[in-house]
C-alpha cells in the first residue's frame, strides 16, 4: 500500500546524537513533540499548551529532514509511519478516501506514533486552479479531513510531521495545519566539523591531518553531500588496493587498516 515504513520505537536505531549539528531543531522538536508525548498531563491544563499536531521541516536536500523525524520518534518513544507523497501516483488516487480513512485509523491504533509525510508538497501541494488533476484534489481533502477528524485523547498523541524542499508549493490550508515550522539550513563550517566528526569517528584518518579544514573547504555542502565525499574518501584505499592486486602485488594491509587520505578531497563544490 502507500506507506512506506511501520517501525516500532526501539527499532529504528537513530538518535538525537547521530545526528550532527541541528541543534535549535533538536531543542525545538523536544519542546513540541517528546515532551508533549512523553509527559501528555503537562500539556492537558487550560488553553494555552496543546500538543501540536502538525510540524513542517523545510530546507534544502540532503540536510537531514528525514533523519531527525526518525530519530524524533526514538526519542519520543512513539512508532514511526512514513509516507512519501511523491510515490502516491495516480493509481492509488481512486481510492483516495479509503485509503486516508486507513491510515488515520492505522495511526490512532498505533499512538505515540509519528507519521512522517516526506515530500509532503506532492501529496498536499496547492491548489492548481483549472490544471489540477481532480483525484489530486481529492486525494488533499480527504487527508486534511481525516486529520481535522482526530479528535480524541489518543489523537493528541499522533504528530503529522511533514517534510518538503519547496515549502512554498504548499497549500494554504495545509501550511495553517502544519502550525510549527522549522527551518532545517546547511550546515555553517563549525556546524559540518561536527557531522565530519560523526562520519569519521571509527576511521583511520591520514597522520596530522585537520578536519577542520575539510569542514572549512565544503562551503555549500549539506550533511548528505558529507557523507558521500566521506564514502568515497574510504572507498579510495579499497580501491588502491584492488589496482595494485591487478598489477599482479600482494598488499599486506587491509583496506581498512590504510588511513583516509582527506587531503585529496579538499576542493570546492
Ligand atoms: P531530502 O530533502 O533530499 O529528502 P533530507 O533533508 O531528508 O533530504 P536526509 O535523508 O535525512 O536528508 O539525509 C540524507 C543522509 O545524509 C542521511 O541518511 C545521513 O546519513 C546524512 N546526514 C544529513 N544531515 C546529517 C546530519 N546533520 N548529521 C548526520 N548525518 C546527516
Amino acid at each position: 500500500n502507500f506507506i512506506s515504513a511501520v517501525v516500532p520505537p526501539g527499532e529504528i536505531g537513530i538518535k538525537f546524537d547521530d545526528i550532527g549539528a541541528l541543534e535549535d531543531v533538536k531543542t525545538a522538536l523536544h519542546e513540541l513533540a517528546i515532551l508533549p508525548m512523553k509527559r501528555p498531563e503537562l500539556f492537558s491544563r487550560g488553553n494555552l499548551l496543546r500538543p501540536c499536531k502538525g510540524i513542517l521541516l523545510f530546507g534544502p536536500p540532503g540536510t537531514g529532514k528525514t533523519l531527525l523525524a526518525k530519530a524524533l520518534a526514538t526519542e519520543a518513544g512513539a512508532n514511526f509511519i512514513s509516507i512519501t507523497g511523491s510515490t502516491l501516483t495516480s493509481k492509488w488516487f481512486g481510492d483516495a478516501e479509503k485509503l486516508t480513512k486507513a491510515l488515520f485509523s492505522f495511526a490512532s491504533k498505533l499512538a505515540p506514533v509519528i507519521v512522517f509525510v516526506d515530500e509532503v508538497d506532492s501529496l498536499l501541494g496547492a491548489r492548481g486552479g483549472g490544471f489540477e488533476h481532480e483525484a489530486t484534489r481529492r486525494m488533499r481533502n480527504e487527508f486534511m479531513a481525516a486529520w481535522d477528524g482526530l479528535r480524541s485523547k489518543d489523537s493528541q498523541r499522533i504528530l503529522i510531521l511533514g517534510a518538503t524542499n519547496r515549502p512554498f508549493d504548499l497549500d494554504d490550508a495545509v501550511i495553517r495545519r502544519l502550525p510549527r515550522r522549522i527551518y532545517v539550513d546547511l550546515p555553517d563550517a563549525d556546524n559540518r566539523l561536527k557531522i565530519l566528526k560523526i562520519f569519521l569517528a571509527q576511521e583511520n584518518i591520514e597522520p596530522g591531518f585537520d578536519v577542520r579544514s575539510l569542514a572549512n573547504a565544503t562551503e555549500g555542502y549539506s550533511g548528505s553531500d558529507l557523507k558521500n565525499l566521506c564514502i568515497a574518501a574510504a572507498y579510495r584505499p579499497v580501491q588502491e588496493l584492488l589496482d595494485e592486486e591487478k598489477k599482479g602485488k600482494k598488499s599486506d594491509t587491509t583496506p581498512a587498516l590504510r588511513p583516509l587520505h582527506l587531503d585529496d578531497f579538499i576542493q570546492s563544490k
